[in-house]
């Protein structure tokens, strides 16, 4: 076999691109010819290195902008149901002991209290099957916190209405009439605003994180 044909041969097959009788008689002549051994032994080493399987590090992702405004939307919404639990507290304490005793609690605290706790929730979105089956038990969430919120005002507060049932069955009603209008109503007028904002924005937000 001439020298010449095997030094074009070596750099194909070197590269492992000639054929199979050509790397054969690549290889024979390689064992007996010392000058083409010396060739390829040169080629070999500059050989570039074969491809990688491993891929190539993923680029460091940023998190996409609706993740931030989720972040974003829940923060400013435990910010703002703290700083209404905040404002309630400070005007309960402000107003005299007697008839308005206990009226921002149930006005302001209770809702506000309500909302706020149901915000929990949200650190689990994950782990609901649904968006709708997530903002449903937000909004029975601060529902019934809301109605636990009221439970400790009312008995924080010793509502007599709640703690004497003398009379008859249309009296209780009428004097439970009378507390709601008289105390309730701007309370139970917020907390269904709030309620209402629970699975609304529960809703928003679970759509902002990719939930289905
Ligand atoms: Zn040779």
């Amino acid at each position: 076999m001439n020298c010449n044909i095997i030094k074009d041969l070596l750099p194909l097959y070197v590269d492992d691109c000639c054929s199979a009788e050509s790397a054969q008689l690549v290889k024979e002549h390689l064992a007996l010819c010392p000058h083409c051994k010396e060739l390829y032994e040169k080629l070999s080493d500059n050989a570039p290195l074969p491809l990688s399987d491993t891929p190539a590090p993923p680029a460091k992702r940023l998190l996409p902008l609706r993740l931030w405004q989720a972040a974003l939307l829940q923060s400013i919404l435990l910010l703002l149901s703290f700083t209404l639990i905040t404002l309630g507290v400070s005007l309960e304490a402000q107003s005299p002991f007697g008839f308005s005793n206990g009226i921002w609690a149930l006005w302001l605290v209770a809702p506000a209290t309500g909302f706020m706790l149901s915000l929990c929730n949200w650190y689990f979105v994950r782990l609901y099957k649904s968006r709708r089956a997530f903002w449903i038990s937000s909004l029975l969430l601060t529902i019934t916190t809301t109605l636990c919120a009221y439970l400790w005002v009312i008995f924080h507060y010793d509502y007599h209405i709640f703690f004497s049932f003398n009379g008859t069955l249309s009296d209780v009603l009428e004097r439970l009439y009378g507390f709601i209008v008289l105390y309730c109503e701007k309370g139970i007028l917020l907390s269904a605003l709030l309620c209402t904002l629970s699975a609304v924005l529960s809703n928003l937000y679970a759509k902002m994180i990719g939930k289905e």
